[in-house]
């Protein structure tokens, strides 16, 4: 139950990026995961939320799964627990792991990421001897996640015997304030002392988190004196994650760190059609040419333009043209709440980089990181969103002439130094998707 009303939680975060406090609270409310498989996803809320969220939401829940899983899902709300047969459901799910489908020989290989591709390989050739920890880095949508995988699926598949752990940054931390609330932190320790290899995706969310640091460097340590291997995947090299004690730093520096860059336009038409084979369509060189000239910065947008593509001309019939591809393109973005950005989506996506709370950020605080994400913040909305500044002001708790200061310091603070541009680029970024 307790992974269930976390799951949720998960889905709830997501989903308030894209839908109004209002909309969360009126149908979002009292609505409970009562199943999720590794293909099914089944909610529970009242009958007549139930029927909104049935017709209203059913894609944006998907969306959120995909989002958290890299997954699809099938998404079902009943209004009655006991009218769906658990074990039925149960019996469904495909009896390989949720991220299978990631393997070395889908990924494909160009100079953007051909050194973090060897890296990997070589920690499944002779795991913990060469490349301990490995610290994989890059922006999201790069393959990280699809690396990660590949890595544990062919340990698995290689060495069934051993013992492999993957984790989410964020799962840990959940993890740790459970155990700390429930005072089971020496079982926690315990669960991760078996583990041959870990796997954590996502480590930057670390940053900041007190409780969750120690407890980390505790179990990284543990594990890598006994010579077991790590593997960290990070939207940013260790230096750049705020908040991160230097000895954890040290660690995650002391081994193989490997950055993955955007693809160059050969390797994205490669993976476009790696991708449009997958989903059981061939586009043509044209129209491969024209989604790798459009779409530079992110595979997993990529794969969303060819997966369109294929619906539109697998479920509505459409040739595969010139057209249809514009059309799934254009699509693409305009679903894509990070082209006309909402407040909430930038102060989720500032906080997140700085890992800091969004009660924090809004709050009267003066504590300088907070500080500091609340004026990039600020900044962001103004050169993001097409609003005055007393409209900033009521969003932020403030007066105009706190805003107004707010954007002097940055721009004083992107004349000092480059990284502040960088930083601004990377949580733009973000909120593009
Ligand atoms: P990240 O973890 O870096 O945000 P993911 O690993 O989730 O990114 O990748 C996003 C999507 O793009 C996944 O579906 C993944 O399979 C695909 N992808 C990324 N890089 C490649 C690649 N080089 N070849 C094939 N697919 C890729
Ligand atoms: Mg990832």
């Amino acid at each position: 139950m307790k992974q269930q009303t976390q799951l949720w939680q998960l889905i709830h975060k997501r989903l308030s990026t894209e839908l109004t406090p209002m909309s969360m609270m009126t149908w979002f409310d009292d609505t409970q995961v009562l199943l999720c498989t590794q293909n099914k996803l089944i909610l529970c809320a009242p009958t007549f939320k139930m029927e909104h969220i049935t017709a209203r939401y059913i894609p944006a829940i998907k969306r959120a799964l995909n989002d958290i899983f890299s997954e699809e899902f099938e998404v079902e709300v009943v209004d009655n627990p006991d009218t769906f047969d658990r074990q039925q459901e149960e019996q469904k799910v495909k009896p390989s792991n949720l991220f299978s489908q990631y393997t070395f020989s889908n990924f494909v290989v160009g100079k953007s990421n051909e050194f973090a591709h060897a890296a990997a390989l070589s920690v499944t050739i002779s795991p913990a001897t060469e490349n301990n920890p490995l610290f994989l880095h890059g922006d999201s949508g790069l393959g990280k996640t699809h690396l990660l995988y590949a890595m544990i699926n062919k340990v698995k598949a290689e060495r069934p015997d051993s013992v492999v752990f993957a984790v989410t940054a964020e799962q840990f931390t959940n993890e740790i304030i459970t155990a700390i609330r429930t005072g089971t932190t020496k079982e926690f320790r315990d669960r991760y002392r078996p583990a041959d290899m870990l796997f954590v995706d996502d480590i930057q969310f670390i940053g900041g988190k007190d409780y969750a640091m120690e407890e980390f460097f505790n179990t990284f340590n543990e594990l890598y004196m006994s010579n077991h291997h790590l593997v960290f995947t990070s939207d940013r090299p260790p230096r750049e994650i705020p908040a991160l004690t230097d000895r954890l730093r040290s660690r995650f520096e002391s081994g193989l760190v490997v950055d993955i860059q955007p693809p160059d336009f050969e390797t994205r038409v490669a993976i476009i059609q790696k991708k449009a084979a997958s989903c059981g369509i061939i586009l043509s060189d044209d129209i491969s040419y024209f989604i790798a000239e459009n779409i530079t910065l992110n595979v997993r947008q990529l794969e969303g333009a060819v997966k369109k593509i294929a619906a539109y001309h697998q479920l509505l019939g459409k040739p595969l043209s010139m057209e249809t591809a514009q059309s799934a393109i254009s699509d693409l973005f305009s679903e894509n709440p990070g082209t006309n950005p909402s407040s909430d989506l930038i102060i989720d996506k500032v906080c997140h980089f700085f890992n800091v709370e969004i009660d924090d950020l809004l709050s009267s605080s003066k504590r300088a990181n907070i500080v500091y994400a609340r004026q990039t913040a600020i900044y962001l909305v103004r050169s993001l969103m097409d609003i005055s500044l007393s409209q900033i002001g009521t969003i932020f708790r403030r007066d105009h002439t706190t805003v107004m200061h707010s954007l002097d310091q940055v721009e004083k603070r992107k004349a000092s130094s480059e990284n502040v541009q960088k930083e601004l680029d990377t949580i733009t970024r973000n909120i593009r998707g």
